[in-house]
């Protein structure tokens, strides 16, 4: 299982963004990658077509390292190391380091 998961709230540690929070949108656990909502914006300057005549610019998120980043817990709000559980029927669950909670 993925340290962080998609839609977890997590803070940068790293970068132009640290200290900034944001939304998992995506993680790629091959590559120790992730897309988080607003954090690591780029931009695109986008050909000119025919429905955008004049061009412009697009931005999205870039990938960020998983290590750059941390949880928050959405129990006890502090941000978090990952700690696993296992449970009686044998599944693996995310605990708060801090607040001992399934997350
Ligand atoms: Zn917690």
């Amino acid at each position: 299982m993925s340290r962080l998961l998609k839609n977890d709230t997590v803070v940068v540690l790293a970068g132009k963004d640290k200290g900034k929070k944001g939304k998992v949108l995506r993680v790629m656990p091959s590559e120790r990658k992730a897309i988080v909502e607003n954090i690591n914006m780029q931009t695109r300057h986008l050909r000119p077509t025919r429905e955008n005549p004049k061009g412009g610019k697009a931005s999205f998120e870039g990938l960020i390292n998983v290590t750059d980043l941390m949880l928050v817990c959405p129990r006890c709000q502090k941000n978090t190391r990952v700690g696993y559980m296992i449970l009686q029927d044998k599944t693996k669950r995310r605990v708060c380091k801090k607040c001992q909670e399934i997350i």
